[in-house]
């Protein structure tokens, strides 16, 4: 089981133990896309054991730098260490210590629900009776037990969602990436999503995901992090983040300084005149 991180994000561990490393660990990250800077020379510690959002406006480079965190996107300039271990130099070791929901899921989509946990596992390592033991839990816990010999392809997009996470929990990782987990997914998906992963992060794992929805990151997370234009704006535990503000979006709105955005004022005077000019 992986090591508890204390409650304020520090790296220290409990009752003398050795102190656990911090879930990531990121520093002067840089990525570039031809002219456009996608990430901006980023540092940031994620606390281990905890319930992290990442949170940005569309195109803060929140996809980007999960890319580059989870081995995926080779990054300009930069070190980052996740669970202890460099990313680009122990890659073997990192991998097999995290799970990832990446955004845009290509997933084997001519195998069955069932079939594509069972070669995941396979190549994860683990024995075919564990796998197919945590594959009926999982498929059972994300209510898919009745479509698990549907082919992938047929997969609805919250089904696809719940398989990739169910993938991706499957060899019970320290540190689980999550790329917009909750979008497209019904409420009552969300909700199940919500159960499974909150009782991840109770044994001591960490979860770490985007999202543009502040409600749910305020009620799930425990730790945040803001990005806009590829810096980190604030990063810290929820209360610290959120300040003074009365919710996290408020929160959100002052640090990317997109405040009194959304009156768009004279710019869009055609809009909307339809009816009162028939
Ligand atoms: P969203 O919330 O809309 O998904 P994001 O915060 O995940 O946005 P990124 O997808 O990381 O943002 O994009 C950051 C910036 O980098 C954007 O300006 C985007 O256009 C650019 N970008 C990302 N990937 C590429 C790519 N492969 N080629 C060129 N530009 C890219």
């Amino acid at each position: 089981m992986p090591d508890q991180g204390d409650a304020t994000g520090g790296t220290q561990g409990t009752g003398g133990a050795r102190p656990a490393p911090p879930a990531v660990r990121v520093e002067g990250l840089w990525k570039r896309f031809g002219e456009q800077v996608a990430v901006a020379g980023i540092d940031l510690e994620l606390p281990a054991g905890q319930f992290i959002g990442l949170v940005g406006p569309n195109g803060a480079g929140k996809t980007t730098t999960l890319s580059m965190v989870t081995g995926l996107l080779r990054p300009d300039m930069g070190r980052i260490m996740v669970a202890g271990h460099d990313v680009w130099a122990d890659t073997v070791e990192v991998k097999s210590r995290i799970g990832v929901l990446p955004e845009g899921l290509r997933l084997f989509e001519r195998l069955s629900g069932r079939e594509l946990l069972g070669y995941m596992g396979r190549l994860r390592g683990l024995p075919g009776e564990e796998t197919d033991k945590r594959a009926t839990q999982l498929l059972d816990v994300l209510d898919l037990a009745g479509s698990q010999h549907k082919l992938v392809v047929d997969y609805s997009t919250g089904m696809r969602k719940k398989i990739g996470l169910a993938a991706a929990l499957l060899h019970n990782p320290e540190v689980l990436f999550l790329d917009e987990p909750f979008e497209g997914v019904d409420p009552v998906s969300a909700q199940t999503i919500r159960g499974v992963l909150e009782r991840y992060t109770a044994s001591g794992a960490t979860v770490v995901f985007s999202s543009h929805v502040m409600e749910l990151v305020e009620s799930l997370c425990d730790w945040v992090a803001v990005m806009a234009a590829g810096r980190i704006r604030a990063a810290g535990p929820l209360a610290d983040v959120r300040g003074s503000a009365p919710s996290l979006q408020a929160a959100f709105l002052e640090l990317v300084g997109a405040q009194g955005r959304g009156a768009a004022g004279d710019s869009l005077e055609w809009l909307g005149g339809a009816a009162a000019q028939s």
